[in-house]
């Protein structure tokens, strides 16, 4: 079922390895960017009132930065808009260090049922030396405003002088806090952020390093009681996330908001990434869309057979079958051959083998030829 998708493009600070879009010094803009929030909601109401979303997913940026009541109005404005269903997954992105009692309860009273953290690491030196603005011990005080509730926290693996012992405290801290759900990411040094120096100067983990910081903190996870159900994605029996899974299953949605992405009736299509643009062209009342393109053919059968492959349930091959009417080992013969090694079919799915799932990239590349 369609998802939907809210982009808040504001920080406090940049932090050093953050490549998404974001502006640590434009708060002042939210009012007028939320008020544009809304009006793209209404442009979008009448082409999508025949479908029924089963997600919201408040993202950024640092949603909980801005007032609260923005935030909000946006939650009321997608149900206003569009039809959900009984009872939506509405997920907010929150950091540590600016959430408060108030915040969650504004948030909780317009339905968020559901909170995602940034918590990265337990160890503060790590925190600060990729900018982050809390300490573990926010992280812990926002744990227990959530005490009860379904939640998330994020991890990173590949932190300069990360150890196995910075990750299992970070995995000890998440546990013992509640959160019903982890996100273990390994750090990508993107080209123009400050970490890529680092990257450069070989001072953070190779990859043979960070593979094993991963499968250290997969088994920790594990021990804990939380379920990988993707590559990077670990959760207590049903708490995964919907919205996600809607992604890997190449599912439609709708974005809102500065560089928000959309997938919907076949086509992919992205919002320009300036945010004085994005204001003007709404308030000119045109949707801010600067890249739409349709995916047929090849590029859809690639995109359903990587998406679902980076999933513990794998990929369907009836579902494949009944979307594109051929056999997807004989579409992609080859590759399939080249990867049999790493995968493994049980009845109807095929997925990668879980020793192999966190280096799925190398393997998928080859479907990708
Ligand atoms: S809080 Fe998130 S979006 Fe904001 S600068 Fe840090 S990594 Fe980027």
């Amino acid at each position: 079922m369609p998802g939907i998708y809210i982009h808040i493009p504001f920080c406090k600070q940049k932090c050093t390895y953050c490549d998404f879009t974001s502006f640590p010094n434009r708060l002042n803009f939210a009012e007028a960017y939320m008020a544009c929030v809304y009006k793209e909601m209404e442009l979008r109401g009448k082409e999508l009132e025949k479908e029924v979303f089963d997600t919201v997913y408040i993202g950024g940026g640092t949603p909980s930065v801005i007032d609260p009541n923005y935030l909000c109005g946006g939650v009321r404005q997608a149900k206003k808009q569009f039809h959900l269903t009984e009872s939506p997954e509405i997920t907010v992105e929150m950091n540590p260090g600016t959430v408060n009692e108030k915040k969650i309860a504004a948030y909780k009273s317009v339905g968020v049922n559901r909170f995602s953290v940034g918590l990265q690491t337990a160890i503060d030196e790590q925190l600060r030396e990729l900018g982050r603005i809390h300490t573990a011990r926010d992280y812990l005080y926002c744990a227990s405003l959530l005490k009860g509730e379904n939640f998330s926290a994020d991890m990173m693996l590949g932190l300069r002088g990360q150890t196995k012992e910075d990750v299992r405290k970070t995995v000890e801290l998440i546990a013992g806090s509640g959160a019903s759900h982890v996100s273990a990411y390994a750090l990508t040094p993107e080209d123009g952020t400050p970490i890529y120096t680092q990257y450069l100067n070989g001072e953070l983990p190779d990859e043979d390093e960070v593979a094993e910081l991963y499968e250290y903190a997969r088994r920790l996870l594990e021990k804990e009681g939380y379920r990988r159900y993707e590559v990077s994605n670990f959760a207590r029996t049903g708490c995964e996330s919907r919205h996600n899974l809607n992604y890997w299953r190449r599912g439609e949605y709708i974005g809102f908001g500065v560089s928000a992405s959309s997938f919907f009736y076949g086509r992919r299509f992205t919002n320009t990434f300036d945010l004085d643009e994005y204001i003007k062209c709404i308030l000119s009342g045109f949707l801010p869309v600067v890249d739409n393109e349709e995916v047929t053919g090849e590029d859809a059968k690639f995109e359903l057979v990587m998406l679902a492959l980076r999933t513990a349930e794998g990929l369907s091959a009836e579902k494949y079958k009944k979307t594109f009417g051929t056999d997807w080992r004989e579409d992609f013969r080859d590759p399939y051959k080249k990867t049999e090694k790493y995968l493994s079919t049980e009845g109807d799915r095929t997925f990668i083998k879980p020793e192999y799932l966190f280096v799925q990239n190398q393997i998928l590349i080859e479907y990708a030829k």
